[in-house]
């Protein structure tokens, strides 16, 4: 066939998303996609359902609204907000505009797996850094850039990880890479942590540094796909311009705009997570497993190898359980369990307790 798709468009791997379906379950306990167990808030679903009166217009295409809503709450500038259709495609955004051919893309071993998908489709090379003892490595990163490098993502909290480099280790980085590169922060998780607007702080104080954050994760509103980032001005003005003008639907603006004011609701979700995933931790150490602490609303544990890991994945499946297995993201022998709400957590650390005959 003579019609053949651009450079690199074929090494692209498809992204495998998360199964949402057991053969023989009618119900099952979802923990393989790190979203959020108490659902959307309240406050976002009456917003919803208030909304669908207005489907006949066009939404607002410059997001003043919800831009205004999210600088409030996190005390940001409104007009150095972008968002997006998820905070993937803020991700895409970014390549896009900022990374083509003869160009790389840094990401880290453990990183998110839609980053070298993102640059190979801007017609990038991505370039995977290792990570040290399953932490983002500042000073491997800097050694793998050259005067090709346009972008690093860094995904902090770390997936599937869960670990966290310190913000003074992020700003450490941003301070030494070459003036030509731009580093993203990926804070899909960021507000699971202690210190969650550590990333905010960076870019007000550097040129060089976008941080993304999601509504999927701790607002609960996978299902809608919003994201925003925040960015120099200039940045920001470059990703608008390949933004379509109605990228968010009247639905998504409403939902958002509201579980973002839902300031109570996100806090709960921030308390339980922090706690459940102490309590999930504890008790799989307790067992034997190796988990290392985490910063995000999943762990991940690791078993002797990966013939241990799909046994117990498989009896998981069999109690109607799904977690996520991560041998594509460099850990054969591993699981990455949401932490769900406390009666998830009990359910999945019991069936992981009767696999390893200690129940
Ligand atoms: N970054 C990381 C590290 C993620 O795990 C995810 C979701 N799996 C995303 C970004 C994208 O999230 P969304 O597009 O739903 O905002």
């Amino acid at each position: 066939m003579s019609i053949t798709p651009q450079p690199g468009i074929m090494e692209i791997a498809l992204y495998q998303g998360g199964q949402s379906r057991l053969e023989g379950h009618d119900e099952v306990l979802k923990l393989s996609s790190n979203e959020n167990p108490y659902g959307p808030s309240p406050r976002a679903q009456d917003a919803l359902r208030a909304a669908a009166a207005g489907l006949h217009l066009y939404p607002s295409t410059d997001h003043a609204q919800l831009r205004a809503a999210i600088a409030e709450v996190h005390d940001l500038d409104a007009e150095r907000i972008i968002c997006g259709v998820g905070s993937d495609e803020v991700l895409q955004f970014l390549a896009q505009c900022y990374a083509g051919p003869g160009d790389e893309v840094i990401h880290t071993e453990h990183g998110f797996a839609m980053y070298p998908i993102l640059a190979r489709a801007a017609g990038a090379t991505p370039v995977m850094v290792r990570e040290r003892d399953r932490v983002v490595d500042v000073d491997a990163i800097l050694e793998a850039c050259t005067p090709r490098t346009r972008l690093i993502y860094l995904t902090n909290p770390g997936n599937p990880t869960g670990t966290m480099i310190p913000v003074e280790a992020v700003a450490r980085l941003a301070d030494a890479i070459p003036d030509h590169v731009i580093l993203v922060l990926d804070g899909a998780y960021v507000e699971f942590t202690e210190d969650y607007d550590g990333g905010a702080r960076l870019v007000e104080a550097r040129g060089n540094v976008v941080m993304t954050r999601t509504f999927s994760k701790i607002h609960g509103l996978g299902g809608l796909r919003i994201g925003w980032g925040y960015g120099p001005r200039e940045i920001i003005d470059v990703l608008n311009r390949v933004r379509q003008p109605f990228n968010l639907s009247n639905a998504q603006l409403t939902a958002a705009e509201a579980a973002i004011r839902d300031t109570g609701f996100t806090e709960m979700c921030r308390a339980e997570t922090a706690r459940l995933r102490v309590w999930m931790r504890d008790k799989l150490l307790g067992l034997g497993l190796a988990c290392d602490e985490s910063h995000a609303n999943y762990v991940l544990v690791r078993f002797k190898d990966e013939s241990e890991a799909i046994a117990c994945d498989a009896m998981l499946r069999e109690e109607g359980i799904i977690v996520r297995r991560v041998g594509g993201y460099g850990f054969p022998e591993g699981l990455r369990i949401t932490v769900g709400d406390e009666a998830g957590c009990r359910r999945v650390v019991g069936c992981i307790a009767r696999f390893r005959g200690q129940a």
